[in-house]
């Protein structure tokens, strides 16, 4: 079985893993993301000592962004824009490369994920879907009709624009372009933010948990009714409040009131609204996903 590495590049810390499936895992380190030079030379050094056990075929890298996944682009590989300190302009896939030599598969991490998902977990046979994280940020990727979804640059689902009524939720929202968007609403910081408490330690029966699910069914409303998916994954560190799930079921149905008549949103939405299948893996088994594609296209040119 062929070996390949996996980079879950998040904003927070970095996953690397080698693996040749979803059932042969065979080693993996973390680490948290500091400058680029530290960070990617952990990397390096991990899938070195593993290349020189057991060649590797390719790495994948499932990337916080903004990122330009377009292998036509001169800044193909690229981390953009973000916010984020040292990681603005930094050519992820070109030192990797340059360090590895070996092919390397690129996008966001949400649409790494996606891909793990169809592969290996939840979203098996499905052509349409939509895998969400919610931790740090909120971002949404996917496939439409069995591509993942690109474009222009990227879905930036996370900030899309949804209703925010200040009397009932005074808080401003924290997203640094848009205040209350989404991701600005509902993200992890934002729960931290509005009640001054991480969500990790805020109890079950908190009212923190009707108003994220509140939230969080608006947004998924609205890529119900864009993208029309098949199945919505909701994965991220806020989403292992799994007392939430049957409250975003219940409220997205409540929203739709009655207009979209399919069995699966109306009589089987705990199949529809689901947590990865892949666990906490998700992310870096959909990198070993990107990587695997990217050894396909490397020997489909040789
Ligand atoms: P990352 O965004 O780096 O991939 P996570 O998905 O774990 O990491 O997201 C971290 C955010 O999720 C933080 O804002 C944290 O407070 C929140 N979070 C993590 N675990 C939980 C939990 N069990 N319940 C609620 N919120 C959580
Ligand atoms: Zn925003």
């Amino acid at each position: 079985m062929p070996l390949y590495g996996g980079i879950e590049a998040g904003g927070t810390k970095f996953v690397c893993a080698v693996a040749s499936g979803a059932d042969d895992f065979r080693a993996e380190i973390r680490f948290p993301t500091t400058t680029p030079d530290e960070t990617l030379a952990q990397a390096i050094d991990f899938f070195r000592a593993q290349h020189a056990q057991e060649p590797l075929h390719a790495i994948g890298v499932a990337c916080f962004g903004p990122i330009d996944p377009n292998p036509a682009s001169p800044t193909f590989g690229y981390v953009t824009t973000t916010p984020k300190p040292h990681w603005a302009h930094t050519d992820v896939v070109g030192r990797l490369q340059a360090a590895l030599n070996l092919p390397v598969g690129f996008d966001t991490d949400v649409n790494g994920a996606a891909l793990g998902e169809h592969r290996w977990g939840a979203a098996q046979g499905l052509d349409t879907f939509v895998y969400l994280t919610i931790g740090t940020g909120l971002g949404g990727g996917g496939m439409v009709n069995g591509h993942l979804l690109h474009g222009l640059m990227h879905s930036e689902m996370g900030h899309m624009r949804v209703p925010h009524d200040r009397m009932r939720d005074p808080y401003p929202g924290q997203c640094t372009y848009h205040g209350d968007c989404w991701e600005g609403l509902a993200c992890g910081p934002a729960i931290e933010g509005r009640w001054q408490t991480k969500g990790q330690h805020l109890p079950p029966d908190h009212p923190a948990w009707a108003l994220e699910a509140h939230y969080l069914a608006l947004g998924v409303v609205n890529i119900i009714m864009t993208l029309s998916p098949q199945r919505i994954i909701m994965g991220g560190g806020v989403m292992d409040q799994q007392q939430i799930f049957p409250m975003v079921r219940r409220e997205v149905q409540t929203l739709l009131n009655g207009y979209i008549q399919k069995p699966a949103i109306q009589e089987d939405i705990d199949h529809y609204i689901v947590p990865p299948g892949l666990g906490n893996r998700a992310g870096v088994l959909g990198a070993v996903a990107l990587a695997m594609d990217a050894a396909q296209q490397a020997g489909g040119k040789a």
